[in-house]
């Protein structure tokens, strides 16, 4: 579904989410599984978990209190992708200031962006 680096990560310019990261420790982050390093595309195969024959998931995501694997920093501070380069596709098309990125900060204790 979404990204830090549908923010871009430590860009001089934009965007509350270098210092937010909550989308990345809100919601189950799944992608095809031909996005995976393993299956001959960029997501490091360390980070998915391949749940079948078609989909994998970003680790850490569907914990009780989801993480991705792949974020670094502190939700609300500074936050950051690790592979922002390499993230799937779901993470590129999470869009900052969407109805679902709302309901992320919310989750963190964060206010929505205005336009959420
Ligand atoms: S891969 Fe990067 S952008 Fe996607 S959920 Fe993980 S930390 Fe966020
Ligand atoms: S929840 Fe929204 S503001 Fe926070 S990192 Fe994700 S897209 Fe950016």
């Amino acid at each position: 579904m979404h990204a830090p680096p549908h923010r871009e990560a430590f860009a001089p310019t934009m965007s509350q989410c270098q210092s937010c990261g909550a989308c990345c420790a809100s919601f189950r982050v799944d992608f095809s599984v031909f996005e995976s390093e393993a299956q001959g595309g960029r997501v490091p195969a360390a980070l998915a978990v391949e749940l079948n024959d078609t989909l994998c998931r970003m680790r850490g995501t569907d914990h009780a209190r989801p993480r991705c694997a792949a974020l670094y920093g502190r939700i609300g501070e500074k936050a950051q992708c690790g592979i922002y380069e390499w993230r799937p596709n779901p993470c590129r098309e999470f869009e900052e200031g969407s109805e679902a990125c709302g309901t992320a900060r919310r989750r963190h204790g964060l206010t929505a962006l205005p336009n959420a």
